[in-house]
Formats: C-alpha cells, structure tokens, sequence
C-alpha cells in the first residue's frame, strides 16, 4: 500500500470517528470512551472491548451541556459532555472518567448526572503523591475498581494473563507513535503538520493492535526515505491538544514544520511504558507513577522548573527553531505553568508564540497573523 494511501485512510478515519464506532457495534463490539488523562486503556484492551478517546470536538458547538457546566470550564470537557448528551456518543457502551484537573472532577459529577440512566460511568480519581508506596497503592485500588466495572460491562473476568497481553498490545502501539513522531520529524516534506495530527489522532479511535500494525508499515515506508533538506523552518508545539486541521494548514501555508510536541494529545500520552512482567496491576499503576514532565502531574521538585527544562532540551535535540504553545482558553493547569516555560525558553534564547484556542473556534485569521510574523521571526 502506498504512503498516500495509508495516509488518507488515517486521515479518513481521525475526520470521521463517528463512522469508526458505528463499525465496531455493527461488528458486535462493545467500546468504552473514555476522557482525558491516562486512563489505563490496557483495562479496556484485556476486556476484549474497544477504548475510544473522547477529546472534545472541532464541528460541535456547545449547547445542552451549558445547562450542566460553569461557562469557565474549557471547551474540551464541555464538548465531551455536549457529544454525550446530543446522542453522538450513544453507541457507547460505558466511560471512564478521569479526574486530574480541577474541571474534570466536577465535570466527571456532571457527566454521571446527566448520563447514569443511558450508560455506565466509571470514576477514576488519580492520587496527587503518585510515586510512594501509598501512591501506588491507591492507583492499584483505582484500577482495580475500573477492572470491576468494566467487567460488569463485558460479562467476563479480565485475567492477569490478558491484562499482561493487553499491555504489550499498549506498548507496542506507543511504540509506533514514538517512532512516526520522529520520522514526521526529519520528513517534513511527507508528513504535513495537517496529516502528522490526523495520524496521531486517529490512534484514539482505532483499534490498538489494528493502528500499530498501520502505523509501523507506515513508518517503515517513511524511513526508507532519504532525509531531505528542509527549506522551512521547524518548532515544537505545546499545549493540551491542537488537531484543528484549519489552524495546522497554517502551518503548512508557512512552511513551518513540527519537529517534536509536548502536546497532551500526542506525546505526553506515550512517553512511558508498563513493565511486560509481574504483576499486571502494579506495572500499571508504577506507569502511571513514571510519567513526568507534564503540568497536570504533582512534581515534588517543582522549584526546579524540570518541566520547562525538559521542554527547552526537546527544542534544542528536535532542531527546532522555536516553539509555538496552543493555550486552551480557561485551562488552569496549563495557564499557571505558563509563566515558568516562557523563563526558561527565554533564558536559552527560544523565540515562542502562546495562541489562545478552544474547539469552538472556526475564524482563525488572527492566529494565521500571528503564525506568519512568527515564521518571520525564526
Ligand atoms: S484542557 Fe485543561 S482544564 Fe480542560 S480538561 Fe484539560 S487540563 Fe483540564
């Protein structure tokens, strides 16, 4: 199969989610969404049923889920909840719903008042102090409790045997993210900004093991390529997620391409690993104790700014030449960082944009304006 066309069919698929869920139930399949952050979809996998990351929407407008919502919550959490309560999302068959930021956990209440009667919804609390032992514990307890809803739901046990197969299923899938992240990186004349997102985004639909197995023959096709010279320039992005294709074809426009991300929808979600042996349960809960670098994780050494650090270190070794932050509009965690990132990149001498997002957005003029000037500047 051609790049060409492995490209379109996961454009194909990131454009119409809707249509990859109504194929899974009319195959017979059961498919758990499930919301922002770290769910430990491996859960979903070893249950036999299908995990379907639900973050937000580009075309809907939010409506009935303002009945339900504080007008400051972020558009990610609000167009979750408006796709459940519209009947986009009734295939489902449940949703786990993670709680790190301070709009997830009421948003998680609202979500079980609005939904309950038309399907279940799994709570999942993550704790603050990840790493100790007592961290570990209570992740262990959390999943634990995902496992018996989700059982509820499949009507069978998830062994330690499937959970094992599942996380090798998980690894191998981030695997192949890692990988086309870097290829998309040296070839810039292949792999678009518009198509690098469709790519990564249609991850959160497919199947895990169908995906990786695309994704690696892409990938195989992408390094057979020679490395050209790129006449553009490069960056970093940053942020929660930017999958608009309207705000990337900027980008394109520009010739400005995205060497590496440090972006929530795209490698912040596969940067670690579960252990392939022992106990299934505690190599999941010490994954989740191994992310880092993320402003919606507790840092103990936060006064040493590691997590602009690290962002300036992926500038330098990606070779971009500066860094572009898509800040979602009403997104604490992200908006108290900022000022700690824009220290350090400034202290290395990183020229950056802060774009001000949100899913409701469809004129994008001025951030085209600001784009173009940034192209400029690098
Ligand atoms: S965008 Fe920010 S506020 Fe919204 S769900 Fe994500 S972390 Fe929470």
């Amino acid at each position: 199969m051609s790049t060409e066309v492995m490209l379109n069919e996961f454009k194909e698929i990131s454009q119409h989610p809707y249509r990859v869920l109504s194929q899974y139930k009319q195959e017979g399949k059961k498919v758990i969404g499930v919301l922002p952050y770290y769910a430990p979809v491996e859960l979903v996998v070893a249950a036999g049923m299908v995990p379907m990351g639900i973050w937000g929407s580009n075309s809907k407008t939010i409506s009935m889920a303002k009945e339900y919502c504080a007008t400051f919550y972020c558009t990610i959490a609000q167009l979750a909840l408006e796709m459940l309560l519209d009947g986009t999302l009734d295939q489902l068959d449940g949703i786990i719903t993670p709680t790190i930021c301070d709009t997830l956990r009421p948003m998680s209440q609202n979500i079980r008042v609005a939904m309950s009667e038309k399907l279940p919804c799994i709570f999942l609390a993550h704790p603050q102090n990840r790493k100790p032992s007592f961290g570990l514990q209570f992740t262990m307890d959390q999943y634990n409790h995902v496992k018996a809803e989700l059982e509820k739901i499949s009507g069978s046990a998830i062994t330690d045997e499937a959970l094992r197969e599942a996380i090798k299923v998980m690894n191998r899938n981030r695997a192949a993210r890692r990988e086309f992240v870097k290829l998309a990186g040296e070839h810039p004349e292949t792999i678009s900004a518009v198509t690098r997102s469709a790519v990564l985004r249609a991850a959160w639909f497919m199947e895990p093991v169908a995906y990786a197995q695309k994704l690696e023959a892409l990938n195989a096709q992408l390094s057979a390529l020679p490395v050209q010279p790129w006449k553009g320039r490069k960056v970093v992005t940053s942020g929660i997620i930017c999958d608009n294709p309207k705000l990337l074809q900027i980008f394109d426009d520009n010739k400005i391409a995205i060497a590496a991300d440090d972006v929530a929808h795209e490698s912040r979600a596969i940067r670690v690993d579960a252990a392939e042996t022992g106990d299934p349960m505690m190599a999941l809960a010490q994954q989740f104790a191994d992310q880092d670098y993320d402003v919606l994780l507790y840092d103990e050494h936060s006064n040493q700014n590691r997590r602009a650090d690290y962002v300036v270190d992926l500038v330098k070794k990606s070779g971009a030449q500066g860094l572009v932050l898509f800040m979602q509009q009403f997104c604490d965690p992200e908006e108290m960082e900022y000022p700690y990132l824009k220290k350090a990149l400034d202290d290395a001498g990183i020229p950056h944009i802060k774009l001000g997002i949100d899913q409701q957005m469809r004129d994008f003029g001025q951030a085209s304006t600001a784009i173009q000037a940034f192209a400029d500047v690098l």
